[in-house]
């Protein structure tokens, strides 16, 4: 009990940060605070989402001075095979955060459409095998539905619709893993194929539920676990802190993401920590050294068709050292956006080249958290 109590001390550190910075942006006229508001009230061209991303990530880099751990030695972690815990979970720009600067535990974060574990075999499903065996050997793997979760609801409307196929091969299998009525339902069924999940070993798993209408994360089945327990603890303190003034609900009660960002699954913290982004600001994917899978690309394809999102930021860790690396992973992160075709049709392609839609390329500099535009 002593270790728990340690534990939640460091955890309740970021709760008053987090209301601090609240206090702060309601008080103070700067640019990021306009940037939010006006992100609030109406569209963000790609440079003004490019511009709220970085003011944000401003705010990360003067946090993490002080930290516990810096960023590279959180990747050294993750390097080591030592993360403590791998969590996959919805796109939707509008879930809860679930790290800060001054957590000691350190987290991989796969972003995936319906929070989908492919039952077969898939690049994608060789991905989160991958990332999950990063996790250290009794450190935990969980899966985070949410509620409203648009993927459910999608997949809800095709199979009334026949499961006819809808053009587009990622989104045709994206909608045959998702499961069930309802979130909830989804949230278990994930669950039983994370549990199958191939090298998964004795790691804790679980499913969870966040609920921003009904105040927080319930876990929906897990794992008897301390380690679970201390999480759900966590991010249920991130909700609390975001919903500091009552309104969180009203806030979320639309998806409307500026960004569809593309991050790392090695990033040592979460792209929402990174960016200091508020609920629904930006929707998620996760790409790979391998590129990205027709899950992310039917991620990417609904942000961009469903949500009108016209910004792509990819991020991925790095130093001045592997520049070149993460270079050609963009170059891949691209070309395999760019070969995505609707009926036929390179429609991504097509936006990119009319101008319509923008990529950035930002290197998240291990030394100090910084977000390079390269
Ligand atoms: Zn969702």
């Amino acid at each position: 009990m002593a270790s728990h109590k340690k534990e939640n001390q460091i955890a309740e550190k970021p709760e008053g940060a987090g209301r601090a910075r609240m206090q702060r942006r309601l008080m103070d006229g700067s640019r990021l605070n306009e940037l939010h508001e006006m992100h609030a009230k109406g569209r963000l061209s790609a440079s003004e989402s490019l511009e709220l991303i970085l003011a944000g990530n401003a705010e990360h880099v003067a946090a993490l001075k002080g930290a516990p751990m810096t960023a590279h030695q959180r990747y050294l972690k993750i390097m080591a095979a030592q993360a403590d815990y791998m969590i996959v979970r919805c796109s939707d720009a509008r879930v809860h955060n679930t790290d800060s600067e001054q957590d000691t535990l350190v987290g991989l974060h796969i972003y995936i459409a319906g929070n989908v574990i492919p039952g077969k075999k898939t690049a994608s499903l060789d991905e989160i095998a991958q990332v999950a065996s990063l996790v250290r050997p009794d450190g935990a793997c969980l899966d985070e539905a949410h509620c409203n979760c648009g993927a459910v609801k999608e997949r809800v409307k095709w199979v009334e619709g026949g499961m006819k196929p809808t053009g587009s091969t990622p989104l045709d299998n994206l909608l045959h893993e998702v499961v069930g009525p309802s979130p909830y339902d989804n949230a278990i069924a994930q669950l039983s194929k994370l549990r199958n999940l191939p090298g998964l070993g004795g790691r804790a798993t679980g499913a969870l539920h966040y609920d921003w209408e009904k105040g927080g994360v319930t876990v929906v089945n897990a794992s008897p676990s301390h380690l679970v327990e201390l999480l759900v603890d966590n991010f249920n303190k991130r909700h609390a802190d975001a919903n500091a003034d009552g309104l969180l609900a009203e806030r979320l009660a639309k998806q409307k993401p500026h960004a569809i960002m593309v991050g790392s699954n090695l990033l040592p913290f979460s792209i929402g920590t990174i960016t200091h982004a508020l609920q629904n600001e930006v929707f998620q994917t996760t790409g790979s050294e391998d590129g990205l899978d027709d899950f992310d690309e039917g991620s990417i394809l609904y942000a961009v068709e469903h949500l009108g999102v016209r910004h792509i930021p990819f991020v991925a860790p790095g130093t001045a050292a592997n520049a070149k690396a993460v270079t050609a992973m963009f170059d891949k992160w691209e070309a395999d956006l760019r070969s995505m075709t609707v009926n036929g049709e390179p429609v991504i392609s097509r936006m990119l080249d009319s101008g319509e839609l923008a990529i950035s390329r930002l290197r998240y500099d291990l030394s100090n958290g910084r977000l390079v535009p390269i």
